[in-house]
């Protein structure tokens, strides 16, 4: 029986149904669902990947819905996980969809994001993403981060073992940007960076090749550049394996 709601990939020679096999085996764990997170969630169900892990500990605020496209006015003051498994559910009904609603921790980060073959970042905090770099490099997962802010988004993927990780970028400070609300994001920034965070994710889920590049963005010139971020060989989290946020 053709599988309808794969049609659109089995006709590409770039997935086919060989890539739509592995797709349908795979597990993705989207950690935090506000603007980047919320659309890839809906993107991994979309494609049929096999298991879907949707993490966040906040409530979806009236501010959120500029550009947060899981929620409604009804979503309002109610769990961002179970909001956003709630949609999942109804767009496919052969993708397990887990929620999970928790803040991330050194404490709960093995139990949340073992099982998964990809991690997606879209929390809007540093500290979250080191945890999620620190266990990627330690378990052999791979990761996307993504950022948003203003006008401008930016991407990377880690593989471990084999590209830079975010301490080779950012080396040991943590430095947040802030919130999306209070310095101002134009409402389409996070579905753009998203949707080519999440297209990275699918490349690396079927065996393309990924050097570690970030990509910047800006929306508003319609600009995009990638920069080359090699691995620091004295790197403290993937070449030394000196974990500081990992109990
Ligand atoms: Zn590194």
């Amino acid at each position: 029986m053709t599988d309808l709601f794969s049609l659109g990939h089995l006709n590409l020679k770039e997935i086919s149904q060989r890539g739509n096999d592995t797709i349908g085996s795979a597990g993705v764990a989207v950690v935090g669902l506000g603007g980047t997170g919320s659309l890839a969630a809906q993107l991994f169900v979309r494609a049929g990947f096999g298991h879907v892990t949707v993490i966040d500990h906040d409530v979806v605020n009236p501010t959120n819905l500029q550009r947060q496209i899981n929620y409604f006015h009804g979503s309002s003051h109610k769990w961002k996980a179970e909001e956003t498994a709630a949609l999942l559910s109804q767009i496919r009904n052969d993708v397990k969809v887990s929620a999970v609603r928790e803040s991330l921790g050194s404490d709960n980060l093995s139990r949340v994001l073992s099982g998964h073959d990809i991690i997606f970042d879209g929390t809007d905090n540093m500290l979250a993403r080191k945890l999620i770099n620190e266990f990627s490099v330690a378990e052999g997962i791979p990761w996307v981060f993504t950022s948003a802010i203003g006008m401008n988004g930016q991407f990377k993927a880690v593989i471990p073992g084999k590209t830079s990780c975010l301490t080779c970028m950012t080396g040991n400070s943590i430095v947040d940007e802030g919130g999306c609300s209070a310095l101002g994001v134009l409402n389409s920034i996070p579905s753009i960076v998203s949707a080519l965070a999440y297209t990275k994710a699918l490349r690396i889920i079927l065996g393309e090749e990924e050097k570690g590049e970030i990509h910047f963005i800006n929306a508003w010139n319609m600009a995009m550049e990638k920069v080359m971020v090699n691995r620091n060989s004295e790197c403290r989290t993937c070449s030394h394996h000196d974990y500081e946020y990992l109990t």
